[in-house]
């Protein structure tokens, strides 16, 4: 088929008719090999984030990303691989806990490819790098081994998994066409489908401390990602969370890693019941795709043994391993710095973005991708809404290694009110709100 000049396929997109497959995947590979220029590029994008995309111009968009590298294939018609993908939060290590979960069912295993902290949210391949030796950037080889020998493994996307998405997003980065549902869809979906997954589980954030800001917003996501999942023919099963809060007891790197270490250890973990819930709902979730168990009653119960009888912590233990790691001495904060509640009442709400870019601040995150993190830094949350507190109980405990950081941003989170107070009992939220 002969192609339209590429000026002529921005001026489709921008009367707002629809691109071929052809087109889209001409699209893709011209942009992928250089032989468009960014500024074609970059209006093409305006043109979609204006107009959008339908259902099939989304999944052929996936598809050409996904095409534009290598994907991984597991040969392997006796396993079902499975993995979660959460839209971003505040304090949510749930990924560690519940692939260690799902890697002690014969058979299903959790090839994770994940991502570094973006914008005011934590990622898991931070966590992972604050512990000793633990080598994040592994070959796909090393990764497939990982996955066949313990059951899973999570490592930071290669150069040779959907490079078209990381040119793309980098130029959505700078020309304003981030926030496009399509164009998320497809970059997100893209680098899942790469996995050579069977199925996948969503855990879509809503709330002050999510992307999607309200249960509108989560919904669309959700059904987007989902459309794209079930048109190319995988298990999918989406959950819409409560980020209205920091998920846990403690946000920041090596501060999330002792948290999971707690839950996988069945210690200590009253303070940090919601991300033990929300772990193991997710691997009920996972498990459950595979088709070999009744009802997600009975993988709940069965998620929950295997973190009860020690087994998940001993995936992890082998997972930090293999990758190179130790936990045996994980990295102290040298300082700590308590923080006491100004009021006497219950906790209404908290502004969970706060809580991110405060992170930000203490170098637990990162504002340009060139920053240098301090893993120990972090905050820890020792009362959560619908708390009673009395005026000076500690409510957060900041750490970190630069005592001077810690003292500037004491107030930060009352500054910036993070926090809400009421004379009225509050009731504790919900934690999972829908299942799409
Ligand atoms: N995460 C991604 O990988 N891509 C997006 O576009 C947004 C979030």
């Amino acid at each position: 088929m002969k192609q339209l000049l590429f000026s002529e396929l921005i001026k489709i997109k921008r009367s707002k008719k629809s691109l071929s497959t052809e087109q889209i995947n001409y699209i893709i590979d011209q942009y992928t090999k250089e032989l468009v220029p960014d500024y074609q590029m970059a209006s093409m994008l305006m043109a979609i984030f204006l107009n959008s995309l339908n259902n099939q111009e989304t999944l052929d968009l996936t598809n050409a990303m996904l095409n534009s590298g290598k994907t991984i294939d597991f040969n392997d018609s006796n396993s079902f691989f499975v993995d979660k993908h959460s839209s971003g939060g505040i304090g949510d290590k749930t990924s560690m806990i519940l692939s260690s979960i799902v890697a002690c069912f014969p058979n299903i295993k959790v090839p994770m490819i994940s991502g570094r902290g973006l914008g005011h949210t934590g990622g898991t391949l931070d966590k992972l790098d604050s512990i000793p030796g633990f080598k994040t950037q592994i070959t796909t080889d090393e990764f497939k081994k990982n996955v066949n020998d313990i059951g899973f493994s999570i490592m930071g996307q290669t150069s040779e998994i959907c490079p078209a998405d990381k040119k793309i997003y980098s130029l959505r980065d700078v020309t304003g066409t981030i926030e496009s549902l399509p164009l998320i869809c497809a970059s997100i979906m893209s680098k899942k489908l790469a996995e050579g997954i069977d199925g996948l589980v969503l855990d879509i954030k809503v709330g002050s401390g999510a992307f999607m800001k309200t249960m509108p917003e989560a919904l669309s996501l959700a059904k987007g990602l989902k459309n794209i999942g079930l048109m190319a023919n995988k298990k999918m099963s989406v959950i819409i969370t409560n980020m209205n809060q920091p998920l846990g007891r403690y946000c920041g790197n090596i501060l999330e890693i002792k948290e999971c270490i707690d839950i996988l250890k069945n210690r200590d973990f009253k303070s940090c019941q919601d991300t033990r819930e929300l772990s193991i709902r997710l691997a009920a979730e996972m498990i459950f795709l595979s088709g070999h168990f009744k009802n997600l009653n009975e993988c709940l119960k069965l998620c929950e043994q295997k973190l009860v009888n020690g087994e998940a912590y001993r995936k992890f233990e082998q997972l930090v391993i293999a990758h190179g790691g130790s936990l045996d001495e994980l990295p102290e904060p040298k300082h700590s710095l308590l923080i006491s509640s100004p009021e006497n009442g219950y906790i209404k709400s908290f502004n969970a973005e706060q809580f991110g870019l405060l992170n930000i601040q203490l170098k637990a995150g990162r504002s340009k991708s060139d920053d240098q993190l301090d893993y120990t830094s972090g905050i820890e949350i020792k009362a959560k809404i619908g708390d009673k507190v009395s005026n000076k109980d500690i409510l957060f405990v900041l750490y970190g290694n630069d005592l001077k950081l810690l003292k500037e941003h004491k107030n930060y989170l009352f500054e910036t009110k993070a926090i809400s107070f009421s004379k009225k009992k509050v009731n504790k939220p919900k934690l999972v709100l829908k299942k799409v």
